[in-house]
């Protein structure tokens, strides 16, 4: 027989995690499903300074584990699956996992956002072969050599500037004249001396898929058409993300990026009317902030509803 649960929280970074240590120590004993990207973006990052309470800053991947260790404290669960279908239209709501079928009284989407990738046939064939979306994962295997970064915000800045601890030189390559990384982080990229930045340019092509690694990218000058190679062993993309949240089109509301529409950060919706017993938190539905603090934060609050659907529902 299939199992019902009380609410079952879909991602394991930092919004999931919040909203599992809430349920748990409420005594709802949350079943979390960690996903594809077990403890989310923060597990991929280096130093988090901005997280409130460690005044010389954490790592990404410790912080994520001390909050696993606290929810599981208080009785959460967790399951290496993540989601491959869902019905919302029975209650309690249907979910088909990697791990097989489970009911449950209250859904917590906290499902997150990914790396957002070029789409080009040569990049997609040599991931893992040089081409990455992930420096601090990588960019360990490039030491001494050239690579480049691919993007115009924070993002490819933070990345250019990690890479340069084992690149010889890293060239930034944007899209556009002007950037979208704030101040700050453009003005230290701008700073080192072996970060290169080549503005109106983009990749056509990565090549090396005969040797199976990256040998170069063919690049295009946007303002005159103008081709050339650019000789680098790795390519790295830090060109955004796309929130996960694709299996729920048609049953709760996305905006037209595919976040999750939400209302009052927490409550989703259908046809523009809240959807009971389903909320989410973090960057699944958050194009605006995306902060790990503002994720927890909407994890919190994610959790304290539930609670009170429950309670409003008898369980
Ligand atoms: P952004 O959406 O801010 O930037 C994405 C960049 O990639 C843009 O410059 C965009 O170009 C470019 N881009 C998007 N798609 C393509 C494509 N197909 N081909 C080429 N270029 C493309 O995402 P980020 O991940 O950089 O930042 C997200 C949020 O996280 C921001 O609020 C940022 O401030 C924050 N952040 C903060 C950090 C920090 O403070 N340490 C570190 C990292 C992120 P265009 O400009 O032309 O649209």
């Amino acid at each position: 027989m299939t199992e019902t649960r009380d609410t079952v929280i879909l991602g394991s970074g930092c919004a999931g995690l919040t909203a599992a240590i809430y349920t748990a120590r409420a005594g709802l004993k949350p079943l979390v499903l960690e996903g594809h990207e077990p403890g989310g973006q923060l597990s991929i990052t280096t130093l988090v300074e901005n997280f409130p309470g460690w005044p010389e800053g954490i790592q990404g991947p410790e912080l994520i584990e001390n909050m696993k260790k606290q929810a599981t404290r208080f009785g959460a669960e967790f399951q290496l699956a993540h989601l491959n279908s869902v019905d919302l239209n029975a209650h309690p709501f249907r979910l088909k996992t990697s791990a097989g079928e489970i009911n449950t009284r209250s859904l917590i989407v906290a499902s997150g956002a990914s790396a957002r990738w070029l789409g080009l046939p040569s990049e997609q064939a040599l991931i893992g072969h040089g081409v990455s979306s992930c420096a601090t994962c990588d960019g360990f295997f490039f030491r001494g050599q050239e690579i480049a970064v691919v993007g115009g915000g924070d993002s490819a800045m933070e990345e250019a500037l990690f890479l340069t601890r084992f690149a010889s030189k890293v060239t930034v390559l944007h899209r556009r004249e002007s950037f979208r990384a704030s101040k700050i982080m453009l003005e230290r990229a701008m700073a080192h001396p072996n970060v290169v930045l080549r503005t109106n340019t983009v990749v056509d092509e990565v090549l090396g898929i005969d040797e199976n690694e990256v040998k170069g990218l063919s690049l295009r000058d946007v303002t005159n058409g103008e081709a050339s190679v650019l000789p680098v062993s790795g390519l790295f993309l830090g060109i955004g993300h796309e929130p996960n949240a694709k299996m729920f089109a048609g049953q709760i509301d996305l905006d037209e990026d595919g976040y999750i529409h939400t209302q009052n950060n927490v409550f989703t919706t259908h046809n523009g009317v809240v959807v009971p017993g389903v909320y989410a938190c973090g960057d699944v539905q958050d194009r605006r902030y995306r902060q790990a603090i503002t994720a927890a934060g909407s994890g919190c609050m994610a959790a304290l509803e539930t609670e009170k659907f429950l309670e409003e529902h008898g369980h």
